[in-house]
């Protein structure tokens, strides 16, 4: 006799529905899975048959297999034990057979019967549904999560025993199967730009930031608002479209970071890590089933590294692949996982080990080559990815209040819609995107002189040619102006140069 259904495995953010087959035979009593199961697929025997035997129905006293496939797909973690579960008492006729095969089921067992949440359930029934398979059934604390999906028919189920019930068994323990729609709750309000006073240099790095996509580095003393700045970044980028919006709040659910009340994430993420997390948390890993780590909770949104010198150097070059590539690809054992990691870089400094170094630096008591040993940790390679660098003085009692978020994000938008409707045609959204070369083919010969002059002074290096030119299309693109001036070329240098 032969019981199936389905399941989902996830690598990465990519979900695989799995046949589900189990096979009951005459013979010694036995339960065998097949197919690549991990050590934690061996656990599932246990919490499998104990789930079973607490929801009132006979656990089958004849030789067992379970046959997931396809067998080169490696599995993890423990979200097939529902889909074992209903497969072996489809197998042994405790639950109507047919109505089994056409579901796709996903969820833990506890060993007393309830169907617990797993991670990565968007995902997951979003693979389903694209499969074709659009009859889930998810545990009760996920419902919400996969009814996000469109086109799924979602049953949330609390215990094994309201599963079975409905599919025909015998079936008894105090629950129920609930079938539940998404709650809309108002999104969190972000920080707004309104709280930050004076620093107008750094609202302006900031705006620019946020037009052109570009990765900032504030360096300050402590206490000046830096991190007070990179948290308003996200408050003035525009809402994800769409395809954008499925992957971020895919990314969450795998993470374990994902509250479904508040439905798809339609914000740009802030991701900020301290500088103590592992490299793990970071760029993602862990054992079995690599989690994603910040920079891919960042994706589309912003990864922020307060006091950045400080991340040991193994995890700053990390960070390389992401900004190249915008993906991360951990490698495991039975193979690589991809994940999204394009996220925009804000990086905070102080000036030197202690902090004060501002101005002629009399307030400052480290040695000149522990200050530069300091600022050395930020590498070459990375610092080369930095569009923007800008001081962020101590702030001053004569500082006025600034635009809010509202206006800043209006103007984001204007110069983010100029920026696409020239870039588009190449396969670009942002300047930042842009490569030198071609920049410079469409910049005019007179806002290029400027640039040139920079570099023949010898401050500006061929690489900063490139990134000057960037910001100056951006400072075009918010003044709407068509193409950079002389202007906005200085203007330009001027973010750039901001700090040495
Ligand atoms: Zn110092």
């Amino acid at each position: 006799m032969i019981g199936r259904c389905r399941s989902v495995v996830l690598t990465g953010l990519a979900g695989h529905v799995i046949d589900v087959e189990a096979h009951v035979a005459r013979g010694l009593p036995a339960f065998t899975i097949v197919g690549l199961p991990d050590a934690s697929l061996a656990e599932a025997k246990d919490r499998v048959r104990a789930a079973v035997a607490s929801s009132g129905v006979e656990w089958p006293r004849q030789r067992i297999t379970v046959n997931l496939s396809p067998a080169s797909l490696p599995k993890s973690g423990p979200a097939t034990d529902l889909a074992i579960a209903v497969a072996v008492l489809a197998a042994a006729r405790e639950v109507d057979a047919t109505r089994a095969a056409g579901l796709v089921l996903l969820g833990e067992l506890g060993l007393d019967g309830r169907v617990r949440p797993v991670r990565g359930v968007l995902p997951a029934v979003a693979a389903a549904v694209a499969a074709g398979h659009r009859r889930v059934v998810v545990p009760a604390g996920n419902a919400d999560e996969a009814a996000l999906v469109a086109g799924a028919a979602v049953t949330g189920a609390v215990a094994l025993a309201a599963v079975l019930r409905a599919l025909g068994a015998d079936a008894h323990a105090e629950s129920e199967v609930t079938v539940r729609a998404p709650a809309g709750t108002p999104p969190e309000v972000p920080p707004d730009l309104e709280d930050v006073r004076g620093q107008d240099d750094a609202r302006l790095a900031l705006e620019v930031a946020a037009a052109g996509g570009h990765h900032l580095l504030l360096m300050g003393p402590p206490g000046a608002g830096k991190t007070m700045l990179a948290e308003r970044l996200p408050g003035v980028l525009p809402d994800l479209d769409d395809d954008e919006a499925v992957r971020v709040t895919a990314v969450r659910s795998l993470a374990g970071a994902f509250d479904a009340a508040s439905g798809l994430v339609r914000r740009p993420p802030f991701e900020a890590p301290h500088h103590t997390a592992s490299a793990a948390a970071i760029v993602g890993g862990g054992s079995g089933l690599a989690r994603p780590g910040a920079v891919s909770l960042a994706h589309a949104g912003v990864l922020f590294l307060d006091e950045a010198p400080e991340f040991p150097t193994r995890v700053l070059d990390t960070l390389r692949q992401p900004l190249e590539r915008g993906e991360i690809v951990l490698h495991r054992a039975h193979g690589a996982t991809r994940y999204p990691a394009r996220f925009q870089l804000v990086l905070a400094a102080n000036p030197c080990p202690c902090g004060m170094f501002v101005g002629t630096g009399e307030g400052c008591s480290c040695k000149a080559d522990a200050r530069r040993r300091y600022l050395g940790r930020l590498s070459g390679p990375l610092l080369d990815r930095i569009d923007i660098r800008v001081h962020v003085p101590p702030a001053s009692r004569a500082d006025r209040p600034g635009e809010g978020s509202a206006a800043v994000a209006a103007r984001v938008a204007r110069a983010r819609a100029a920026a696409a409707a020239r870039l588009a045609p190449h396969g670009w959204r942002v300047s930042a995107e842009v490569p030198g070369p071609w920049l410079r083919q469409v910049t005019s010969r007179a806002a290029c002189a400027g640039l040139w002059h920079a570099v023949d002074r010898g401050a500006l290096s061929a690489r900063g040619f490139d990134r000057a030119l960037r910001l100056a299309w951006t400072l075009a693109d918010l003044e709407g102006a068509g193409s950079p001036r002389t202007d906005h070329v200085a203007q330009a240098l001027g973010l750039r140069e901001g700090v040495r």
